[in-house]
């Protein structure tokens, strides 16, 4: 793996504005980053204007990080049984496209949702039929929804990789969608990665299920639960159930090389944490002779 190329980031406050995750991922050193496109905890967007886009396109410029990753509000529940929850998390899902498109996000992440008692299979028709009716809406648009893997904490789909193959079978304009990986969530939802043979059987039954060519992104979280849990709790790389054995052989998967891998471990103390994980994903890679820089730019010219 070369150096240079490697994709990795985490996910950023977009708190002054937008264009300000820019300047955190740069201090962070990450290549790639992701944001909520509006307030997350939200129903309600603040404004995006011309000029935040402009300073986010200018931002994104000067400190090269590419792709940006747009991830969705947690109110929003596609699978809702609730009809008023349900048209509301239509709607701010258009929302949150119509500003990724703006911003040139390639992507965003979207949670399938919660059938709440409903059933999987009832669920998986509600998700279908809103993602088919934003497609509609939003026709030409380059952004991509990601459904993201869950880890099947309470009634959440998407903790069976079936889940999500299903929903793209049906979904009618299914090249506009593909999937984010996350560590933490499939490794709480059963799916084993501490080994070289578990890891390779996971992503076999991954190509199997949804097909690694819809893989678009990927979360990179240690779990605090075990295997199976079904419990979400992110944890720092190496400090989890998952270990660091799982994380070298993700790191080192050539496959991955031009997939943005993000970190959502916790906050707590600041940037701080952030570094210290990106450094340890860093540190993992074998870096191959072609990380060896300057033998055109830097040789000397007899
Ligand atoms: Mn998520
Ligand atoms: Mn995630
Ligand atoms: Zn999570």
């Amino acid at each position: 793996m070369a150096k240079e190329k490697l994709l990795i980031g985490a996910h950023m406050s977009i708190s002054g504005g937008v264009f300000n995750a820019l300047l955190c991922g740069q201090e962070l050193e990450c290549t790639t980053i992701q944001i909520f496109t509006k307030n997350n905890n939200q129903w309600k967007a603040k404004e995006l204007f011309p000029e935040d886009v402009k300073k986010f396109f200018e931002n994104q410029k000067t400190t090269g990080i590419s792709p940006v990753v747009g991830h969705n509000g947690y109110l929003i529940n596609l699978a809702s049984p609730k009809d008023n929850v349900y048209d509301q998390s239509k709607e701010s899902m258009l929302v949150e496209l119509k500003r990724a498109e703006l911003l040139g996000l390639p992507y965003l992440v979207m949670h399938p949702g919660s059938h709440l008692g409903k059933g999987e299979k009832e669920g998986i028709k509600k998700i279908v039929r809103s993602i088919d009716w934003l497609h509609q809406k939003t026709k030409g648009f380059k952004v991509k929804i990601l459904l993201e893997t869950t880890a099947g904490q309470g009634s959440a789909i998407g903790h069976r990789f079936e889940h999500l193959a299903e929903i793209i079978e049906r979904v009618k304009d299914n090249e506009r969608l593909g999937v984010c990986y996350d560590t933490c969530h499939t490794f709480a939802a059963g799916y084993d990665i501490r080994t070289k043979k578990a890891y390779q059987a996971t992503f076999k039954e991954f190509d199997n299920s949804i097909g690694l060519n819809r893989l678009g992104v990927i979360h990179v979280n240690d779990s605090l639960k075990d295997l199976g849990s079904r419990v979400d709790r992110h944890q720092h790389i190496g400090e989890g159930k998952i270990g660091l054995e799982g994380f070298r052989l993700l790191m080192n998967d050539k496959r991955w090389e031009k997939i943005p891998k993000i970190l959502e471990t916790p906050k707590g103390e600041g940037a701080a944490r952030d570094i210290k994980n990106l450094n340890l994903l860093k540190s993992l890679v074998k870096w191959s002779k072609s990380a060896c820089r300057d033998s055109k730019n830097g040789s000397l010219r007899s």
